[in-house]
């Protein structure tokens, strides 16, 4: 006696739940095999017509970053000011003259890495980004992330740093790397800082010229642990602050 098969459709939650698994297959493999260039620049042009928060209805243009697809050093910062809006590039303004002195300290340029924000799109009046616009933004970093794929981290203000270090101080961890998620990162606080606050410019110089030190340093750890036999396995959490700073 065969199995009795029930007629008429399915019932919709398991088509719902099938066009969810073929769209994220596809989503999955298609990034997969797309080059970091291509990755980049997809997100870039979602990011240029989002409506996934209300920071889309006052931007002129989404800024999504722009850089080095292959740098080893990423930049996050908050999110695009009165320049950066107008124009649809990060870090153009005061701010971002300040930031490509820093980069000058330690001779990097900024085709050498990558500048992006917690947000692409311009909060009102400069405000804080809400931590609901942050989350609706986060897929956009994430996948910039996961596409440039860098050893190292540096995040400008208390926004950007929150992702990777909690709800910790800039003003106690500035300066500071730790090892998370494979990665070596750095918490800075934001150059605009420095342009309101005469007194914190030192500062921010002063962590800047740590980033070659940490990066050298991150590197021998890692050639060392490579050439070590069998290496125990490495346990992420907590994150570990590096012995140096
Ligand atoms: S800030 Fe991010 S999530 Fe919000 S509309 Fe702009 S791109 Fe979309």
């Amino acid at each position: 006696m065969g199995l009795r098969r029930s007629r008429g459709p399915p019932p919709p939650w398991l088509v719902i739940m099938l066009q969810m698994i073929v769209i994220l297959d596809r989503y999955i493999r298609k990034e997969d095999t797309m080059s970091p260039v291509d990755i980049l620049k997809e997100v870039a042009a979602e990011v240029s017509i989002c409506t996934k928060c209300d920071l889309c209805k006052g931007r002129t243009k989404a800024v999504p970053g722009e850089g080095n697809s292959q740098a080893n050093i990423l930049f996050i910062g908050e999110g695009p000011g009165l320049n950066e809006d107008k124009q649809g590039r990060p870090f153009v303004g005061p701010a971002g003259q300040f930031l490509e002195e820093l980069l000058a300290s330690i001779n990097l340029k900024r085709s050498d890495v990558f500048i992006t924000n917690v947000v692409k799109c311009r909060p009102p009046n400069n405000r804080d980004p809400e931590p609901a616009e942050i989350a609706a933004c986060n897929d956009y970093l994430d996948r910039q992330i996961a596409a440039i794929n860098p050893g190292v981290i540096v995040t400008l203000g208390r926004h950007s740093m929150a992702k990777f270090f909690g709800s910790e101080k800039v003003s106690v961890i500035h300066g500071r790397a730790r090892r998370i998620d494979g990665r070596v990162c750095i918490a800075m606080y934001h150059p605009a800082a420095g342009l309101h606050q005469a007194s914190l410019k030192d500062t921010i110089r002063a962590d800047f010229k740590k980033i070659p030190v940490i990066i050298e340093q991150a590197e021998r750890m890692a050639a060392e642990s490579k050439a070590k036999p069998e290496p125990a396995p490495i346990k992420e959490e907590p994150p570990q602050q590096m012995s140096m700073f």
